[in-house]
C-alpha cells in the first residue's frame, strides 16, 4: 500500500479550497457533506460556488494569506497554474494541512477516493490512481449493496448504544448488535416505518436481549447464471441466510454474495432427476427454519418457474413455517437479452407461452399442438433431449417448418451459446452443433407467417 486510508475529523476545521472553476466546485461538492468551514480562494468563482458563498455555506477571500491556512485540516487546490499551486501548497504545509492538488499527484499528500456515502456510514474507494474506472465500477457495486436507509438506521442504532451497554449484559451484546443489523428492526426500517423500528430496538433493549429468532424460508431465484442478474432483495437474502440450499444451475459466483459463515448445502438438482429426492429438500428446509435459521432455498432463474416451488411451499405452510418467494430472471428473459431480441413483438407475436419438454417421470409431456398458434412465441424450457419430439409434433400439427428456432444454452454465462435454426431443421441442428442443457428453445410462429402461408397456398391452388 502506498496510500493509507483514514478517515479525517472535519468538525470545527477548515478546508481551504484554491481556483474558482469546475475542479474547484467538485472538490467543495464533496466537503459540503462534512461538517468543515470550507473557504474558497479565487478571484472569480463559477456560479455554483458563488452561490454557496451567497446561501453563507462557503467564504470567499481573494489572496492567499498564511493566516487563510489557519486550523486547515485538508486544502484542495486548483488554480491550473503549476508554480501558483505550488507556492500555495507549501503555505498549506507550513500549517499542518494535508494537501491535494488537483491533476498533480506528484505533489499531492493524500487523494480523494471513490466514496458510497451512507452517513454515517462511508466506504471509500482507492486504487492509488491506477485505476480511477475501477474505482468507480466498485463504487457502483457497492452502492447497489448497501441500502440507501443504511445509514439513517446505522445513525439510530448510534444513539441508542449507551443504552444497549447499560441494559444488555456484555457477553450477549455482539449477538444483540447482529439482531439488529440483520433483524426485523432493520426490515422495518427498510420499509420506511422508522417508527416500528425504534419501537423494537428499544422494547428489545428494555427485555435485556435480542427477541427469539423467527425461521423463515425464502425460495429466491438466482437468474440464469450471471452474477449482476441477481435482484437486490435476492442479494439481501443471501446476505441474511443462515444456510443456503442450491442446485447445479447456481453458479459458484452468486453464492459469493452469500456471508462467510452461512452454511451452505448442494442438492444437487439436474434436469428432470435429482440427487436429492425433492421431499427430503422439503423437509430438510422447514427443519432449518424450525430451528429459527433463516433459509435461503436458491433455485436458477425464477422460482415459480419450473422450480417445484409449489412442494416447498406447501411443505413450508404445513409446518406452520413463514415462506416467501424472492423472484428472479427467468431463463426465457436471458436468452431474448443474448439475442437481443424481445420474447413478443408487437402485431407478430402477442402471445408468449411457457412450455417444458420434460416432466415428472411417469407424466406426459404437455400437449403442445394447441399452443403453437399463429402470432405465438414459445419457451421450451428443460427440451434439448426432446427436440426430435417437439419438432414431429409441432410439424405434424402444421407449424410452418421455416418457422425460426432460436437456441440459447447457458444464457448469460461465460460459455453462452447461439444457435438459429427453424423448425423442421431443429433436431438435427442441435445434435449437430452438439447443443447441452442449460439451453432454452425460442420458437417464433408470427402472424405474419400465416399470412405468407395462407397466400402460398392459394397461388399454389
Ligand atoms: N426456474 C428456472 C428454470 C428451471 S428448469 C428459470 O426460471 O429459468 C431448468 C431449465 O431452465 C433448463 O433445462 C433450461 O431449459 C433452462 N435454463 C436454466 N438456466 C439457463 C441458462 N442459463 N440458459 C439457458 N437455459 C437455462
Amino acid at each position: 500500500m502506498k496510500t493509507f486510508p483514514m478517515f479525517l475529523s472535519m468538525a470545527g476545521r477548515r478546508v481551504v479550497i484554491c481556483g474558482g472553476g469546475a475542479e474547484a466546485a467538485r472538490k467543495t461538492r464533496l466537503i459540503l457533506k462534512t461538517e468543515a468551514e470550507i473557504v474558497l480562494c479565487a478571484q472569480t468563482l463559477d456560479p455554483e460556488l458563488e452561490g454557496l458563498v451567497h446561501a453563507g455555506r462557503a467564504r470567499q477571500v481573494q489572496e492567499a494569506t498564511p493566516e487563510l491556512f489557519d486550523n486547515c485540516i485538508l486544502s484542495f487546490i486548483a488554480t491550473g497554474d503549476e508554480a501558483e499551486e505550488l507556492a500555495l501548497a507549501a503555505m498549506a504545509r507550513a500549517k499542518g494541512a494535508v494537501v491535494n492538488i488537483v491533476d498533480r499527484p506528484e505533489h499531492c499528500d493524500a487523494f480523494t477516493p471513490s466514496i458510497v456515502d451512507r452517513d454515517p456510514v462511508v466506504v471509500a474507494i482507492g486504487t492509488e490512481g491506477t485505476a480511477p474506472v475501477l474505482g468507480r465500477a466498485i463504487k457502483t457495486e457497492v452502492e447497489t449493496l448497501l441500502h440507501p436507509r443504511l445509514g439513517a438506521f446505522a445513525a439510530l442504532a448510534g444513539r441508542l448504544r449507551d443504552a444497549v451497554a447499560e441494559r444488555i449484559a456484555p457477553a450477549a451484546r455482539r449477538g444483540f448488535w447482529e439482531w439488529v443489523f440483520a433483524g426485523e428492526a432493520f426490515a422495518k426500517h427498510r420499509q420506511g416505518d422508522e417508527h416500528a423500528a425504534a419501537d423494537l430496538l428499544k422494547q428489545a433493549i428494555a427485555e435485556g436481549r435480542a427477541p427469539q429468532a423467527v425461521g423463515r424460508i425464502s425460495l429466491v431465484g438466482a437468474g440464469p447464471g450471471a452474477r449482476d442478474l441477481l435482484t437486490l432483495r435476492a442479494v439481501r437474502r443471501l446476505q441474511e441466510a443462515d444456510v443456503i440450499f442450491y442446485d447445479r444451475l447456481v453458479d459458484p459466483e452468486v453464492l459469493e454474495l452469500a456471508r462467510r459463515d452461512a452454511d451452505r448445502v448442494y442438492v444437487g438438482k439436474e434436469v428432470g432427476a435429482c440427487a436429492w429426492p425433492q421431499e427430503r429438500i422439503d423437509a430438510l428446509i422447514v427443519a432449518e427454519a424450525a430451528k429459527g435459521r433463516r433459509v435461503v432455498r436458491l433455485k436458477s432463474g425464477d422460482p415459480s418457474i419450473f422450480g417445484r416451488a409449489a412442494e416447498e411451499i406447501a411443505a413450508a405452510r404445513a409446518a406452520g413455517v413463514e415462506v416467501e418467494i424472492v423472484p428472479g430472471i427467468t431463463a426465457a428473459s436471458a436468452a431474448a437479452a443474448a439475442l437481443t431480441r424481445p420474447l413478443t413483438e408487437r402485431g407478430e407475436t402477442d402471445s408468449f407461452v411457457i412450455t417444458t419438454g420434460m416432466c415428472r417421470p411417469g407424466d406426459a409431456v404437455p400437449d403442445w399442438q394447441p399452443l403453437a398458434r399463429p402470432g405465438t412465441a414459445m419457451a421450451f424450457y428443460m427440451a434439448v433431449e426432446k427436440a426430435p419430439q417437439i419438432e414431429a409434433t409441432l410439424l405434424a400439427s402444421g407449424v410452418p417448418g421455416d418457422c425460426p428456432v432460436d437456441v440459447v444454452a447457458s444464457a448469460s454465462t461465460e460459455s453462452q451459446r447461439c444457435l438459429s435454426t427453424r423448425l423442421d431443421g431443429l433436431a438435427q441442428s442441435l445434435a449437430g452443433a452438439g447443443v447441452k442443457s442449460p439451453a432454452i428453445l425460442l420458437l417464433r410462429y408470427s402472424k405474419d407467417h400465416v399470412a405468407r402461408n395462407v397466400h402460398n397456398r392459394v397461388s399454389a391452388v
